[in-house]
This record gives C-alpha cells, structure tokens and sequence, in this order.
C-alpha cells in the first residue's frame, strides 16, 4: 500500500510516539497530503506544525488543540478533517488512534472505587477513540478510489494482565476488541493494532516512578538503565513499514517484535 495523498489525522501528536509517527508520516506521504496534529499542548502543536510545514513544502500541515476526552474536543478534530479532506481530494484517509494516559497507576484494583474517576480515564482512552474514528469513517465514506486506514496504537497490555494497570490493561483490551468489530463490520477498511514496545516517553517515566507495584516498577528502571527500551523513530518506522507492506489480517495485533 502506498500511502499516497493521504489526510492524516494522529492524535496525541505532542510528543512520544505519536509525534515521531507525525514526523515520519510527513516524509512518507505524496506532496498534496494533509496531516492534522492533534493534544492539547497548543504551543507544542504550534512549533511542530510550523517545523513539519517548512521541511516538507508540498504538505499541508494543521493542528488542533483539543482535550479529546470531550465533546468539544472530539467535533473540532473532525471539523478540521473535513476541512482538509475538502481541500485535497484524498487517496488515503490514514487515522492513528495513538493518544492515552495510564490513569492513576499507584492504585490496584481495590483501589479503584470512583466510578467517576474510571469513567473519565474509560472516557479518552476508549469511548473518544471509538467515537473519533466513527465521525471521521463517516466523514470520509468508501468510495472507488479512496483507501481508509485506521490504526490503534495498542500495547501487551491489552493481551497481558500486570499489576497496578487495572485501568490501562482494560482500556487497552476493550480497545483492541471494539477495532476488531470495525475490521468484521467494513471490509474496506484495513485496521491495524500496533504495539510499539517499551520506550523512553513520560509514560514509560510515570510508570518508572509512580506504579504501585514495586517488580513493575524496578523492571521498567531496570529497562532504561541497560538500555532495553525501543527506539522511538525505530518503533514507528516499523508500524509505517507494516502498514505499507500492507500484508496483515485486518484487525489483527502486530507488536514491534513480531516486525523483522
Ligand atoms: P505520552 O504520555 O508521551 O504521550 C501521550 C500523548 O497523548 C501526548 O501527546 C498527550 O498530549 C496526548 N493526550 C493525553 N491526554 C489527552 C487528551 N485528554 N486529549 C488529547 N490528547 C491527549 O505517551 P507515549 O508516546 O508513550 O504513548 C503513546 C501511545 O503508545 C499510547 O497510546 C500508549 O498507551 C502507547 N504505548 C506506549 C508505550 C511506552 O512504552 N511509552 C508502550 C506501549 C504502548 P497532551 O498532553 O498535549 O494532550
């Protein structure tokens, strides 16, 4: 699959992952493509969007500042998508549903009595993703000519339990089910879950510090300190090369290790 002239639209694109697959998506796309970087940080976004926009001039470059956990949030995004989709005549619709937070991790389990404190962190981490690719894919409806790609950026805590992730592990696995019914229900639509692999962003350094679970917390230490962690730009080079090879099942999980 070339990715073509593509609307790209990447959510937490203010740093970590995401960022990197902003970056590497601007320098794989067909000149006329459009990428929207969407957070909250607004200064962030700003720069990078004005960095991506001078290094790759036949790209057109936006960003919304946007809590994604709501409504407002949610119907801005996709307003500046269709925007762009309107401006461009789009080969490729391209979403990376890469945002997300890992909830107050030094709690466990029984800790976790605020039903208003695990519907907010169920809020962004699923109902906003579900709810951001739905608007878009209707947005942006099948047609000859148009390929529609929806990635989730999952992680093994979707398919392993590990302590003090309640939330994470949940969030992660309802994520990954709900876009396997996507792949079931629109055969049109190729949809990939990607685990990117420990690496060295403020999650990785929450988890370091702040995880209940005390074996959680020196593996993710010892990680760093022998150098065990995976390389951003690698990670996302990888996901990007998947997607163009375009040979997985639609729906399935690939995780950065199973990528030679
Ligand atoms: P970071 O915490 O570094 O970045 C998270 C991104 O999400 C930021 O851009 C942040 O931007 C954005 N974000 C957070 N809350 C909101 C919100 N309410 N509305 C809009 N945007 C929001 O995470 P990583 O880069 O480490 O992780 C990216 C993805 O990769 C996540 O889905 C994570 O689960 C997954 N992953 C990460 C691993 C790792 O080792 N780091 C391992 C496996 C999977 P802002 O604060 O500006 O809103």
């Amino acid at each position: 699959m070339g990715l073509g002239r593509a609307v790209c639209v990447v959510t937490g694109a203010s740093r970590g992952f995401g960022l990197a697959v902003c970056r590497e998506m601007a320098a794989r796309v067909s000149p006329g493509s459009a990428l929207l970087l969407v957070a909250r940080s607004e200064e962030t976004l700003r720069r990078e969007a004005e960095g991506l926009a001078e290094r790759c001039p036949g790209l057109g470059v936006r960003w919304v500042a946007a809590d994604l956990s709501t409504e407002d949030g949610l119907r801005r995004t996709v307003t500046a998508a269709e925007e762009m989709g309107e401006e461009r005549g789009a080969e490729t619709l391209i979403i990376i549903n890469n945002a997300g937070s890992l909830g107050d991790i030094s709690k466990e389990f029984c800790d976790l009595t605020d039903m208003g404190e695990v519907s907010r962190y169920l809020c962004l981490n699923v109902s906003s993703a579900l709810c951001l690719t739905s608007s878009l894919l209707r947005s942006f409806p099948g047609r000859p000519g148009l390929q529609r790609l929806v990635v989730n950026v999952s992680s093994l805590a979707a398919i392993k339990p590990f302590k003090s992730w309640t939330l994470y592990c949940a969030g992660k696995a309802a994520r990954e089910m709900m876009f396997r019914v996507l792949a079931e229900e629109e055969e049109d639509v190729r949809v990939l879950s990607y685990g990117p692999g420990p690496m060295d962003t403020e999650m990785h350094d929450l988890v370091s510090t702040r995880a209940a679970d005390a074996e959680l917390r020196l593996l993710y230490i010892n990680m760093k300190n022998e150098g065990k962690l995976v390389d951003i730009e690698e990670s996302t080079r990888k996901m990007l090369d998947v997607i163009q090879a375009d040979t997985f099942k639609s729906g399935d999980h690939v995780d950065f290790y199973d990528c030679v």
